[in-house]
Formats: structure tokens, C-alpha cells, sequence
């Protein structure tokens, strides 16, 4: 990993949504920390810009958004129609960057921002992720960290790759976020999608506190909607389960097909008149059916991982290394 010593410029990316209560605590800090590091010899960033997003906030984070924004040049804000989530504001902030490293933190400063410094380090010494890891989730409410864990060991058991207690903290490389926007899927799940991306990774653990101000704005609907999306999104597992399914049923009808049939045949003072004809072909036809429909569902399956168009893999380094100017940026 060789170690980068050009300057660079630095965008942040903080969705907003009904942020009225935290932005105007949280904006100054996360301002005048980020104009520290920008004069602190100890790191070679040269600008940055906040680029806050309102995710169709009703309350009034727009405006405070605009009033942050006019008096601190470094302030960009970027407004959605409507309520896109949060995954998807985020997106529209990383779109809109043209900065060599991009960061991305929540409005309410529940990730320690001095964690930020670590991470600059570790883009310096090369890393083209650093991503923030909640050490300590005692901050979290027990529902909270159940549905949390309860997500994770799902994700893992369908086989998804995912960071456990990352979230949304982490600093982009210019390299790693114009490989992550060549994912053209509609629905990113972010938090997937990034360690799938590759690159050399450094894991910055933090401590997570309390909101500074404000209700959390993932509701379990919202919660339940994300997980729901890092499943489908990266896994055709349920349709896998559906043809395993599918698979037993069928047997098992074969076998008491053959039953009614070993019965009707050999033991016909056991049967009344018409239950062999009824039975037999509705236990083979609904196994057949699930079976069939699992089958479709693998095709379904394979259609859904190719309509997505995802880069089918990510060039690191090519060497000599300006053999065609690709691998600088
Ligand atoms: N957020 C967003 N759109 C939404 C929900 C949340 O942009 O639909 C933002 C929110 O303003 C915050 C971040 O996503 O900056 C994380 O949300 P929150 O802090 O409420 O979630 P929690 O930390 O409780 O998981
Ligand atoms: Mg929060």
C-alpha cells in the first residue's frame, strides 16, 4: 500500500432528515473541527466542503440548511423532492462530489467525528475505505441493538458480506466511490455494496453516543425496508428456499402418493370410492407447482442479477502503472 502524499480535497456528505432539533448544534462543531484539520499540519487536506442533504424534511431543516449555507462558504445544501431514505439521500450527496476523499456522517453526531483523523491517516498511509466501527453500542436502546444483531446474523447466514457494526461512518477514496457509482442498480444497499467494492480497508473503531437532539428518524418501518433491501439486494436466497421448498414437498407427494396408491390397490376395503383419484393427483400437483415455482424463481433469480449491470469486477492496479492512464484518476 504505498503511502499518498499529495494534497486533497475533502467533501462531507451528512443526510438530513427532520433535523431541525440537531443541525443548528451539530453543523458548527462538525464545521470548525473540519477547519481544524484542514490548518493542522498533521494531515494534508486542503479544502473541504459540507454538503448537506434534506431528505424532504416537512419541518424546518431546509432552512436552517440554507442559513448555515450562506454563512459558511463551505456549506453546500442540496434539497430532495421528497423522502428518498437514507441510503438514497446519501447517495445523491456521494453523485454530487467531485472531492478526492468523501466522507459520510449522520446529522446527529452520534459517531465520534474525532474519528475522522484516523481515518484521513489511514487514507494517507493508502487505504481507499476507512469505515467507522461502533465499539460500544450501550448508547443504543436493547431494541436497538437486538434488531441490529438480529440483522446482521441474518444477512450472514444468506451468505451477505457485511461489516457488522458499520453503518454509514466512513471516508470514500475518489477511486472506490467512482467504482461504487459504477454500480448502476436502482436500489444500492451502501452498507454491502462498499465491502464488496474491494480496495485495501481500514476498520476505525469508535464509540457511538447518544443523539444530540431529535427523535431517531429510522422508524421500524424504515428499519425493516433497509433490511429487507440488504437481503434482496445481495441475495437470491429466499428464492433458493422456495425451490429447497419446493424440492421436499414434491417428494414427500411422491412417496404418499404412492401410499394412496399401495392402499387402493392392496388394502381396498380401507378406501371409500373416488379418494385415490382425488388424492393422488392433488398431492402430486401441488408438489409439482411449488417445485416449478422455485424453479422459476432461480431464473427470476438470475434475471434479477443481471438486469442490475454491476461492474463484473474492479481493476486495483495495473502495471507499469500509466500503461493507459487508467489507474490514476
Ligand atoms: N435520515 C435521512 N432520511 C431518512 C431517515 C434518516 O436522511 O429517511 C438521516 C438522519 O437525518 C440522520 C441519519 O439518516 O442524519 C441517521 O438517522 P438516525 O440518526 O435517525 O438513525 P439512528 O442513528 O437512530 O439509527
Ligand atoms: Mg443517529
Amino acid at each position: 500500500m504505498p503511502a499518498r502524499v499529495e494534497t486533497y480535497r475533502a467533501d462531507v456528505v451528512i443526510p438530513c432528515y427532520q433535523e431541525q432539533d440537531a443541525l443548528p448544534l451539530t453543523a458548527p462543531d462538525i464545521l470548525s473541527y473540519f477547519r481544524k484539520l484542514q490548518v493542522s499540519p498533521k494531515n494534508s487536506m486542503s479544502s473541504f466542503r459540507l454538503l448537506l442533504i434534506d431528505d424532504g424534511s416537512k419541518d424546518k431543516t431546509w432552512d436552517i440548511i440554507e442559513k448555515i449555507s450562506r454563512n459558511n462558504h463551505e456549506v453546500i445544501g442540496i434539497k430532495l423532492s421528497r423522502n428518498y431514505g437514507h441510503q438514497m439521500a446519501m447517495l445523491s450527496g456521494l453523485s454530487h462530489s467531485s472531492a478526492d476523499i468523501i466522507i459520510t456522517m449522520d446529522a446527529d453526531l452520534q459517531d465520534d467525528i474525532q474519528a475522522v483523523e484516523q481515518m484521513l491517516a489511514a487514507y494517507e498511509s493508502g487505504s481507499h475505505l476507512a469505515l467507522g466501527v461502533r465499539e460500544d453500542r450501550t448508547s443504543d436502546s436493547p431494541a436497538k441493538r437486538w434488531t441490529a444483531n438480529t440483522f446482521y446474523r441474518v444477512l450472514s447466514l444468506l451468505g451477505v458480506n457485511i461489516i457488522e457494526n458499520h453503518a454509514d461512518f466512513r471516508l470514500m477514496s475518489r477511486r472506490s466511490l467512482d467504482a461504487l457509482l459504477d454500480h448502476s442498480e436502482v436500489n444500492l444497499f451502501l452498507r454491502g455494496l462498499i465491502p464488496a467494492i474491494g480496495f485495501p480497508v481500514t476498520l476505525i473503531p469508535y464509540t457511538r453516543k447518544v443523539r444530540v437532539a431529535g427523535e431517531t428518524k429510522y422508524t421500524i418501518k424504515k428499519m425493516l425496508h433497509l433490511a429487507l433491501d440488504g437481503v434482496t439486494s445481495f441475495s437470491v436466497a429466499p428464492l433458493r428456499v422456495i425451490a429447497a421448498l419446493g424440492g421436499i414437498i414434491f417428494t414427500l407427494s411422491i412417496l404418499s402418493g404412492l401410499y394412496v396408491i399401495v392402499e387402493r390397490v392392496f388394502f381396498p376395503q380401507n378406501t371409500i370410492p373416488g379418494w385415490a383419484s382425488t388424492v393422488f393427483p392433488l398431492l402430486l400437483l401441488s408438489g409439482m407447482q411449488i417445485f416449478s415455482v422455485g424453479v422459476v424463481g432461480e431464473y427470476v433469480g438470475k434475471i434479477y442479477m443481471e438486469v442490475k449491470k454491476r461492474p463484473r469486477f474492479i481493476v486495483e492496479e495495473i502495471t507499469p502503472p500509466n500503461i493507459d492512464g487508467n489507474t490514476r484518476h
